[in-house]
């Protein structure tokens, strides 16, 4: 419904401008996303079912409050939530949402009571990475160079395909290919588009994925930072932790690393479990990248 709507947009763009469509069309998906981002926070209540998270997990509470103290935070313990989400998903998540007064804590059903304290501690402490490393708003800063230059290529090549194949393809007709100055101001063009720009999505897919692998990963580390001196074992609460998710997600336990380049967004379990082991900064005195202890 709503995809109908932004392709009846995106056409009228076209006709509008045909030379600079990309731009025109760039310019549209920019508040798209960025409203995406900002709108999820009131809708997800719309559709879930919360209860204060103290009123049957009063001990995760005070251990939660330990890592927003260390992270910085600042979210008051009737800020944190407990949502339903065990009808949908067996997913494990705790994580902050919203901003100014609608910044809370949530934890999903599926995570408090399921798994050991100190496992929903290092999912939080991660979660609580994205937020303090500002990831969301970088992802859409990288989107939104991407998209730009996916668009222009994207038209560049349309338009070549549509003057070179569209006679042929039986997409233009004999006056639109006169004007070969602006092809694509054709309804007939907005078909070479779409096709374009799906297959140059094929390509963008694992490019995004490598970012998004490397804010994942730099969440870890935040998360097995945060949890650092709160829990007796780091090393073995966030390898524990690398597991439960793997099970609750019934991830592939051994994955190509070709599948793991081309489709994951996050590492493997494999290899988070793996650097999660090894990783201690801590020894002989050190610190680790986020904070100062
Ligand atoms: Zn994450």
């Amino acid at each position: 419904m709503l995809g109908t709507w932004v392709m009846l947009l995106f056409q009228w763009i076209v006709k509008k401008w045909p030379r600079r469509y990309w731009l025109g069309i760039w310019l549209v998906t920019m508040p798209l996303m960025v409203l995406g981002v900002f709108v999820s926070p009131w809708i997800e209540p719309l559709f879930n079912k919360y209860e204060p998270l103290s009123k049957n997990h009063a001990g995760l509470v005070a251990e939660l409050e330990q890592v927003v103290e260390r992270t910085g935070t600042n979210i008051p313990a009737d800020r944190m939530f407990l949502m339903k989400a065990s009808e949908k998903t067996n997913g494990l998540n705790a994580y902050v949402s919203g901003l100014g007064a609608t910044k809370r804590i949530v934890v999903w059903d599926t995570t408090a009571g399921r798994v050991p304290d100190d496992v929903v501690m290092f999912v939080f402490g991660h979660e609580s990475g994205h937020y303090v490393l500002n990831h969301i708003p970088k992802e859409m800063a990288g989107m939104a160079v991407g998209l730009f230059f996916l668009y222009w290529a994207s038209a560049g090549f349309a338009g070549w395909l549509a003057q070179r194949k569209g006679a042929k393809w039986g997409l233009l007709t004999p006056e639109d290919s006169v004007e070969a100055s602006a092809p694509l101001a054709h309804r007939t063009g907005f078909v070479v588009l779409l096709f374009v720009v799906s297959l140059a999505s094929l390509i963008v897919e694992p490019a995004s994925n490598a970012f998004s692998r490397h804010f994942e990963h730099e969440a870890d580390v935040y998360g097995q930072e945060a949890i650092h001196g709160l829990v007796p074992d780091t090393q073995k609460t966030a390898v524990n932790g690398f597991n439960a998710l793997g099970e609750a997600y019934l991830e592939d336990p051994n994955p190509s690393p070709f599948i793991e380049f081309w489709e994951y967004n996050h590492p493997s379990v494999k290899t988070r479990a793996e650097f999660a082991a090894q990783y201690n900064p801590w020894k002989n005195g050190g610190h680790g990248r986020f904070f100062a202890q």
